[in-house]
């Protein structure tokens, strides 16, 4: 038997499988975010690539920006909540959560037991957003899962002046005309997004140790330019785009009804 979190997030969905110990047992991904076909192909995937069956799935909660639409799941949890849980399995020793996402940042902070402190979130505008570096990487011609190892090789971090998409992405595109180098000009959109992130989490201060999650969390060089605004050590879960799954995975388990 097993038990099914869904995190049907604004850019991405993803489904974690969990035995009755816990233990993580399947996973998978849908580049397509709420109101797509997202949720029936991260499952037919989970399903064809795990040997894993429907029919033993004992229970689902859904969770992220297109939650309330899966009629299958037994509960609609929040992401915050969501993502404390999935934190807490994988690093027990995080007190502070920053999950950057496609549409929206958060900064939470967890208690020891895993009760959930204060949190802030930017969900407003791409600025400090999966967004925005999607926004960028096509500005610049590299794909998302390369920005991290591009922007390593940068001789000087270039100043986006302007932190709103649309204006920082016209600013970027005279920069190129100007002939600045690509890598240079990628630490700068990185050094953009992480002072944006580091303003949201200053809100509600640093508690260490501090995690770096959601499906930007892949990119090392926002982990790298976070760190540095911030001034600590930011801790990457593996599969960190599958955290806030992963914790309705769990409490898919923990609720289930035991006969
Ligand atoms: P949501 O839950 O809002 O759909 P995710 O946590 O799934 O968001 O993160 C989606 C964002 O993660 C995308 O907007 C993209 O910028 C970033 N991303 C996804 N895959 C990668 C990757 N391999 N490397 C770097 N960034 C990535």
């Amino acid at each position: 038997m097993h038990f099914l979190g869904i995190d049907i997030g604004s850019s991405a969905t993803k489904v974690v499988a969990v035995d009755d110990n816990g233990n993580i047992v399947a996973q998978s991904a849908a580049l397509l975010g709420a109101g797509t076909r997202g949720v029936d192909d991260a499952l037919s995937q989970l399903y064809k690539n795990s040997g894993l069956k429907q029919s033993d799935c004992k229970n689902i909660i859904a969770t992220g920006y297109g939650r309330m639409n899966f009629e299958k799941a037994s509960e609609q949890l929040s992401e915050i909540i969501c993502h404390a849980k999935g934190v807490k399995k994988m690093l027990p020793s995080v007190r502070t959560i920053i999950d950057i996402g496609g549409q929206d940042s958060k900064a939470i902070q967890i208690s020891d037991k895993g009760t959930i402190g204060q949190f802030a979130m930017n969900d407003k505008c791409a600025a400090g957003t999966g967004r925005f570096l999607d926004v960028m990487c096509r500005v610049v011609g590299i794909p998302i899962e390369e920005m991290g190892e591009v922007g390593k090789s940068a001789a000087k971090v270039l100043d986006i002046s302007n932190t709103c998409a649309v204006f920082a992405e016209s600013e970027v595109i005279s920069k190129l005309a100007e002939g600045s180098a690509i890598p240079d000009l990628i630490a700068g959109i990185h050094t953009s997004v992480a002072r944006r992130i580091a303003g949201l989490v200053m809100r509600i201060g640093v508690v260490p140790e501090t995690a770096l999650t959601g499906g930007v969390a892949k990119n090392d060089g926002i982990k790298e330019a976070l760190s540095k605004e911030l001034g600590v050590e930011l801790l990457v879960p593996p599969n960190p785009q599958f955290t806030g799954a992963l914790g309705a995975a769990l409490f898919a388990l923990e609720r289930h009804p035991r006969i």
